[in-house]
C-alpha cells in the first residue's frame, strides 16, 4: 500500500433501524476498506453536539445532534490504500439526491439529514473522530 490511511465511518440511526448494516458494511470489505474496529453504541445529544461541534454555528446543528443521537449507531474504524477519500466517494454526495449511482447515499439514504453515513473528511479530522469513538 503506497498510502495507508484510517478513516471513520458512522452508519447513521435510519441505516441501522433498516436493518442495512450488513449490506453497508459489505461494500466497504467489497471496495478493499478493511474494517478493524467496530461498535454499535447509542450517544447522548451531548455527545453528538461535541462529536459535530465544527458545525455548531449551521442552522442545522440542533436537529443534527438530536437526529444523531436518536437511535443505535454503528462506528467503524476503516482501513485501507487512501481510505480517507476513498470512504467519501463510496459515500457519495451528501444530499443523496445529488449523489453518484451506486454510492451508498444514494442507494439507501432517504435524504439530507438522513443519509445513512458518516465519514471523515481529511486525515487529520479522521485522526480526531477515531480517537473520539475508539480511545487508546
Ligand atoms: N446536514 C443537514 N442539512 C444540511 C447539511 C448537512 O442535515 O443542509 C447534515 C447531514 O446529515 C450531513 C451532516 O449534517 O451528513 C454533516 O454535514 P457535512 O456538510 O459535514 O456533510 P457530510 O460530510 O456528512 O457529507
Ligand atoms: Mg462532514
Amino acid at each position: 500500500m503506497s498510502n495507508p490511511q484510517q478513516t471513520l465511518s458512522i452508519i447513521k440511526p435510519d441505516a441501522v433501524e433498516r436493518n442495512l448494516t450488513d449490506e453497508i458494511k459489505a461494500i466497504f470489505v467489497k471496495n478493499n476498506l478493511m474494517i478493524k474496529e467496530d461498535k454499535k453504541i447509542q450517544i447522548s445529544k451531548e455527545e453528538a453536539a461535541e462529536f459535530y461541534k465544527v458545525h455548531q454555528s449551521k442552522p442545522f446543528y440542533d436537529d443534527l445532534c438530536a437526529y444523531l443521537s436518536s437511535g443505535p449507531i454503528v462506528v467503524m474504524i476503516l482501513e485501507g490504500e487512501n481510505a480517507v477519500l476513498h470512504n467519501r466517494n463510496l459515500m457519495g454526495a451528501t444530499d443523496p439526491k445529488k449523489a453518484d449511482e451506486n454510492t451508498i447515499r444514494k442507494l439507501y439514504g432517504i435524504s439530507i439529514d438522513k443519509n445513512s453515513v458518516h465519514g471523515s473528511d481529511s486525515v487529520e479530522n479522521a485522526k480526531k473522530e477515531i480517537n473520539f469513538f475508539f480511545k487508546s
